[in-house]
């Protein structure tokens, strides 16, 4: 027979997959609070438990979670300056969670790149905030 498909999309560890060995090693556990994978739900990729997620996601420290939304995304929140993708503009980075969650960018960039493509000045709104400010011809 085929294999089980894999679940999709699941972001936390399997508990059956997960600290079946012996040794250190073998048991993932929750790099704050130190809960193993079989007492609690743990991120798979930030190897944090359900209960300090909730946790971060409530202080939206800027160190976990983001500042402006809560997510709890490490790695992301480190590089954008305590906020997560979602929360930046696009084009510059700049954070301005509010304002780039509605439109993608942030306030002086959507003003700035507004509906014209930044190349051939062409008016194309949904072409534009999708490309970054540019046409689909511009943007190729
Ligand atoms: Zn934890
Ligand atoms: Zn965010
Ligand atoms: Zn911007
Ligand atoms: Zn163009």
């Amino acid at each position: 027979m085929a294999k089980q498909k894999k679940r999709k999309g699941s972001k936390w560890l399997d508990p059956n997959k997960e600290g079946q060995g012996h040794g250190r090693r073998s048991n993932r556990y929750c790099k704050r609070c130190g809960q193993t994978v079989q007492e609690v739900r743990i991120l798979k990729h930030e190897n944090i438990c359900e209960d300090c997620v909730e946790e971060l996601r409530e202080k939206q420290g800027g160190e976990y979670a983001c500042k402006g939304c809560g997510k709890v995304a490490p790695k992301q929140v480190q590089e954008n300056d305590g906020y997560c993708k979602e929360c930046c503009c696009r084009a510059c980075g700049k954070p301005d969670p509010e304002f780039v969650q509605k439109h993608g960018f942030c306030e002086t960039c959507f003003e700035l790149i507004g509906t014209n493509c930044r190349k051939c000045g062409k008016e194309a709104q949904a072409q534009v905030q999708r490309n970054d400010g540019y046409c689909d011809d511009c943007a190729e």
